[in-house]
């Protein structure tokens, strides 16, 4: 079997693939994590159920639209493709599609949570998994009092959550400066370092047998009979009997041969990491008004944010990571000192309705996708390489695999 992309998707479906004995061989442009799955925030986040194209959020967005250190920034310039696929973004706003999509990433991500703790102790994958929840947490009480029904819908999905008073919040949370209103706290929620499990899934996929070949960019696709009969690199063409295409963000750029469009667009997000900080909070936290996540673990610290629509666009943007320090500074007692040890870009894998594409294509026999995690791809991997395992060895499924279903775009 051909595994396209070694981000965290397609490393977890390799992984799941050689536990049931397929031989598997993963196909990297670069190497292992090079996309998304490297510098992100790291947290594990069933309270991230509901869409971001929740009733009422498509407005907030567009106000806040004209500062260049927003968290979200749409460019303006003219593309078909992306105004279309925003369109079709701002069209999930409606209830029955929340609810739709809510339901769906709950599944995905409770089960992902569920099975994480044995899933990393099965590959001897020491990512430095903790459960130490998340806060959300506000300074402004209007935003707080806004977000109660964030949590009504948690709870209707039965996801945990609660709301802390701000003195609660500064008492449980020591590296917070004073003058906290409050914060969602979500029990559930936990925590591990994504370039290790990058590194521990690749190696594990190597010591079950799998091949991972980096530096090998794919190019395009040779069909006969509604078959991949190989896909082509600049290292040459590659068979496999079944193809999972696992690309992130890059998937639509390279399924032009097989006459698919798929809805993902780049979301990009920043994050500036540091070695360990004395000070640092005890939990990840999201400093909510300014939409930044702070990550401690015993050997770094980062914060990431943002979520920029402006197509294929690489590079960092030096407002945007300004803006996360400067969010720091505003939240913690203790910035972060010293100079960092990473400034990242990553483009999240966005899917259209927010949900991620997981199953066999209708177009193409031996086709199987796994892309569109958006900003829950390592939330969602476990649970994702055991849905894609299981459907592809026809195993009775865990989960109903329709939600995630490429058929509901004709893929
Ligand atoms: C700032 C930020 C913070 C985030 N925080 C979190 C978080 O806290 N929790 C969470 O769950 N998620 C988080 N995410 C989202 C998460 O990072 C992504 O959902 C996830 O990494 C997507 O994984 P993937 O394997 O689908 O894609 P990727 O990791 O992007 O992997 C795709 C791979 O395909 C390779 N590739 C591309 N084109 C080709 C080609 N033509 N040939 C061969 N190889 C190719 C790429 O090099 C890449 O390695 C965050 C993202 C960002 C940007």
């Amino acid at each position: 079997m051909l595994v396209l992309g070694a981000g965290v998707i397609g490393l977890a479906c390799a992984l799941e693939l050689l536990n049931r004995g397929a031989r598997v061989r993963v196909l990297e442009q670069a190497v292992p994590g090079a996309g998304a799955s490297h510098g992100n925030c790291g947290t594990i986040t069933p309270s991230h159920a509901p869409p971001l194209t929740a009733p009422g959020t498509i407005l907030r967005a567009l106000r806040s639209l004209g500062r260049v250190d927003a968290p979200l920034r749409i460019d303006p310039r003219p593309d078909l493709a992306r105004w279309r696929w925003l369109f079709g973004l701002a069209t999930q706003a409606r209830p029955q599609s929340f609810w739709r999509a809510s339901r769906a990433r709950a599944a995905l991500l409770t089960r992902s949570r569920e099975l994480f703790p044995s899933w990393l102790a099965g590959a001897a994958i020491d990512a430095g998994w903790q459960e130490p929840g998340l806060l959300l947490v506000f300074r402004d009480a209007r935003a707080l009092a806004a977000e109660r029904h964030y949590i009504e819908t948690l709870h209707r999905l039965d996801i945990p959550a609660r709301m802390l008073a701000g003195d609660e919040v500064e008492a449980r949370e020591p590296a917070l400066t004073t003058g906290v209103a409050g914060a969602i706290e979500h029990v559930g929620d936990a925590v591990l370092r994504p370039e290790r499990l990058v590194a521990g899934l690749a190696a594990r996929v190597q010591a079950l047998g799998g091949v991972i070949d980096t530096g090998v960019r794919v190019e395009g696709f040779d069909c006969a009979d509604r078959r991949i009969v190989a896909v082509r690199s600049g290292h040459g063409r590659f068979t496999g009997d079944q193809i999972v295409l696992a690309l992130g963000a890059w998937s639509p750029l390279v399924v032009r041969d097989l006459g698919l469009r798929i809805p993902v667009q780049p979301g990009k997000g920043y994050s500036i990491t540091w070695d360990a900080q004395a000070g640092a909070p005890r939990a990840p936290l999201v400093l909510k008004e300014r939409s930044v996540c702070v990550t401690a673990w015993p050997d770094g610290f980062r914060l990431g944010s943002t979520m920029e629509f402006a197509g294929w666009n690489e590079g960092l943007n030096p407002p945007r990571l300004a803006a996360l320090q400067r969010a720091a500074a505003e939240y913690l007692k203790v910035p972060p000192t010293g100079g960092p040890r990473e400034q990242w870009w990553g483009w999240r894998p966005m899917s259209r309705d927010e949900v991620p594409l997981v199953g066999p294509s209708g177009r193409w026999r031996n086709l199987w996708l796994a892309t569109g995690h958006g900003m829950l791809g390592v939330s969602m991997c476990a649970a994702t390489a055991e849905l894609v395992a299981q459907q592809m060895s026809r195993e009775p499924l865990t989960l109903d695999a329709a939600p995630y279903d490429p058929a509901r775009f004709a893929l």
